[in-house]
């Protein structure tokens, strides 16, 4: 007899925004993208996996990327941002949670992201060891609006949906 567990499910969302500043590299969703200027932050100021991680947080009510890594700890200076998605994947796991999908959206008038977003769905999947189709990663520029239309900073909103692995009884 297969005696299966209700999966329980629930759904995160998570938003970040960072400042554009020269001299730093500019990493999206863990991928280097050429451009004259980066994204400021304590970590590497990847504003699209953070988006991932507070929805990723959200989702299984473990709190938020503040609180988990704190911009105060000298550990985490320019700490490369897919570290930090994997510690909570790990953590994800411990309470035997998995990971069904994550949709991500950019925020920014520049540059244009079309031509690495296979790229950036490759390196979440691989993170989060789920299915290359199972993350979706959208751009949208700001209509020219506000500090995000001015080019002045970049911003990212995600949502994740998690659900309870299904315990078997054989
Ligand atoms: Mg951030």
């Amino acid at each position: 007899m297969i005696e299966e567990q209700d999966a329980g499910y629930r759904i995160g969302i998570g938003t970040d925004i960072h400042r554009i500043v020269e001299g730093r590299k500019l990493m999206l969703c863990g991928v280097y993208v050429p451009y004259p200027a980066g994204l400021a932050g304590h970590s590497d100021g990847d504003v699209g996996l953070h988006a991932v991680i507070d929805a990723l947080l959200g989702a299984s009510g473990m709190g938020d990327i503040g609180t988990l890594f704190p911009d105060t700890d000298p550990a985490l200076k320019d700490v490369d941002s897919k570290e930090l998605l994997f510690v909570v994947k790990e953590q994800l796991e411990e309470k035997k949670w998995e990971v069904v999908n994550v949709d991500l959206i950019i925020h920014t008038e520049e540059p244009k992201l079309g031509p690495f977003k296979g790229q950036m769905k490759r390196c979440i999947a691989g993170l989060l060891g789920i299915d290359f189709t199972a993350v979706n990663v959208k751009a949208k520029t700001n209509e020219e609006f506000g500090d995000i239309g001015a080019g002045e900073a970049m911003a990212a909103t995600a949502t994740a949906l998690i659900r309870k692995k299904r315990r078997r009884t054989l």
